[in-house]
């Protein structure tokens, strides 16, 4: 684990992008192994195989504006959370916006959170196989089922539309539509899809969005979903800011030969891009 440390804060100016790892996924409703991702995503973006330039030709490895701050050292329990919530407004009040790499999907309500009084009409944009929206799932109202439940009982986004989702029940299907969430469904995408929004953008992107062809080392692999070309040209062509990002449920214990760590890391770097054309103003 790459500790985030003090020193790697002391660099931080406004208008930079940063990476935080969250080594968090004690809310997994299914299997462990998503804490591990935030490494496992820095070796994919640093190996001697490839090199760090985005598509839009950014060289990110001579990009002052883009900073790894390591990983939070993350606490337990509802300390967590309030320790996840606290470190993101911390870094929004700095002018920073942030990418963090999961850590499961719980991440996404304490990190949404932060952003809390940070913009009038923050959109959220979810790509997943599922919604995320049980009210609690075995009991547990934090699981990685439900981020986005407590996000809009608590009126953190203007909007939410989910893409890409394939696995909604009777239950969720109420919730969404108890909620006004916009659900693009995985039967109903067409690559030519673009998507518009009315101001900023968080981006919170579930590794099992993409097919498991593409993205097998996910916890609840589900067939039937995007190519990484997909996922990528939904990034690259959001007219709106992107102002926040996540990229979450990455499972390394289901990714020996780290492919999905790879697509991940490739996802980071388009996503990165986007978020330094919008604060390289
Ligand atoms: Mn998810
Ligand atoms: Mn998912």
């Amino acid at each position: 684990m790459m500790k985030s440390s003090p020193e790697s804060w002391r660099h931080l100016r406004p208008g930079m992008v940063a990476v935080l790892g969250m080594p968090w996924d004690e809310n997994s409703s299914f299997m462990d192994g998503a804490a591990f991702a935030p490494g496992r995503i820095r070796e994919a973006l640093n190996a001697d195989s490839t090199n760090l330039c985005t598509e839009s030709h950014i060289d990110l490895s001579v990009e002052s504006r883009f900073m790894d701050l390591g990983d939070l050292e993350i606490d337990h329990g509802k300390a967590a959370m309030d320790q996840i919530e606290k470190t993101v407004r911390m870094l929004l009040d700095m002018g920073v916006r942030v990418l963090t790499l999961g850590g499961d999907h719980a991440v996404t309500y304490p990190i949404l959170k932060g952003y809390k009084n940070g913009y009038d009409k923050l959109n959220i944009l979810h790509m997943d196989a599922h919604p995320d929206l049980y009210d609690e799932f075995e009991g547990n109202r934090y699981s990685n089922a439900c981020p986005f439940a407590r996000i809009m009982e608590e009126h953190l986004a203007n909007r939410l539309v989910q893409v890409g989702i394939r696995t909604i029940n009777p239950h969720q299907l109420r919730q969404a539509e108890r909620f006004g969430v916009e659900v693009l469904e995985m039967r109903a995408w067409r690559p030519e899809i673009t998507l518009d929004f009315d101001g900023p953008v968080y981006l919170s992107v579930d590794m099992d969005v993409l097919d498991p062809a593409y993205a097998p080392g996910v916890s609840h692999p589900e067939p039937g979903g995007l190519s990484t070309r997909d996922l990528l040209k939904v990034i690259q062509s959001l007219s709106a800011p992107i102002v926040g990002a996540d990229i979450v449920e990455l499972n390394p214990k289901r990714d020996p030969l780290g492919i999905s760590a790879r697509a991940a890391a490739k996802i980071l770097k388009e996503i990165a891009s986007r978020m330094l054309e919008v604060s390289g103003a």
